[in-house]
């Protein structure tokens, strides 16, 4: 099924304890992309960046089954850089630079061919231009999920809040979650959090793996133990690019198929913090992907 997604295309520039990078590729919408066309291709894309923006790269996007249409390229301006810092225990980050740069004036444009388009992510972005994408739709999907984060809720709570009303499954990690409800329980959150409108709402715990609920259905989902964690950058945007492909692919949105979606989305974000930036997403293989949700399976079957 048809899988349209927005969201930032990026400079990164990361630092963990492991190492650091100078400006790398990054962003929610590169993430999620790639993460995507693992299970559906074309996964289509509406994102903006400057003429800075290697080409090479959107070379890459497309080899992977990244329908670039909806990139607009924007001469003469630079491209989203954020460069964020680690603290030894890999679970928690200091944001040190967001430059908005081509995305403070971003219109995001549907190409013709980009309509009808049944599953929709939106990945993190403003949430005025996440709304503006679903009101630009001609039909109505089968199926929008909304990532968003901390910095949104600080500088745009009320635009957030419209946004979070328009979408049927809302990703938030659980800090964002106590954040957005003011309730600790993640339960009474998740309950405040349903009742802004999302029907479905998943909570990611990071190294905890991550909670699906719906009604008075809870999901919990775990996250393989790894040796080696290099650089978390990214796993969230993976995750919910797994989900949302796994549930295009599969065209079935009840609640026993979302649960495999989750763990589909958590094996795919257990490779991205194999290494820094896209790098291990880029490598891996379907049997890759296989043998890692059957590690999952093991993991909690008892
Ligand atoms: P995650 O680690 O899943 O939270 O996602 C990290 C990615 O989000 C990085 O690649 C950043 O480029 C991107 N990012 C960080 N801040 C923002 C923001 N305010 N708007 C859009 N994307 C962002």
């Amino acid at each position: 099924m048809s899988l349209l997604t927005v969201g930032s295309v990026a400079f990164d520039a990361i630092e963990t304890p492991f190492g650091k990078t100078d400006k790398i590729i990054g962003g929610a919408g590169t993430y999620i992309t790639i993460s995507a066309s693992f299970f559906t291709k074309p996964v289509k894309v509406v994102a903006v960046v400057g003429d800075d923006f290697p080409k090479e790269y959107i070379s890459t996007l497309e080899q992977q089954g990244v329908d670039t249409e909806g990139l607009q390229i924007i001469e003469g301006e630079k491209t989203f850089f954020w460069a964020g810092k680690y603290h030894n225990d890999m679970n928690s980050r200091d944001t040190l630079v967001t430059e908005l740069n081509v995305l403070e004036h971003f219109d995001p444009i549907v190409p013709a061919n980009y309509q009808g388009s049944e599953y929709v992510m939106l990945g993190n972005l403003s949430p005025q231009v996440q709304s503006t994408l679903i009101e630009r739709l001609e039909n109505k999907p089968k199926l929008v999920v909304l990532d968003t984060m901390n910095f949104w809720m600080d500088i745009a709570l009320e635009d957030l809040m419209k946004t979070i009303s328009m979408v049927d499954v809302l990703s938030i990690n659980d800090e964002e979650a106590r954040q957005l409800s003011g309730e600790y329980s993640l339960r009474k959150a998740a309950k405040k959090i349903m009742a802004m409108g999302p029907k479905y709402l998943i909570i990611k715990k990071g190294e905890h793996g991550a909670l699906l609920f719906h009604e008075d259905k809870v999901f919990s989902a775990p996250a393989l133990p790894l040796e080696e964690v290099f650089d978390p950058t990214g796993a969230g945007d993976t995750f919910a690019g797994g989900f949302i492909g796994y549930l295009a692919k599969t065209d079935d949105i009840s609640f026993d198929n979302m649960k495999k979606a989750v763990i589909y989305g958590s094996a795919m974000a257990s490779f991205c913090v194999e290494k820094f930036g896209t790098e291990r997403l880029l490598e891996i293989t379907e049997a890759d992907l296989e043998a890692r949700v059957k590690e999952f399976e093991e993991l909690t079957n008892f």
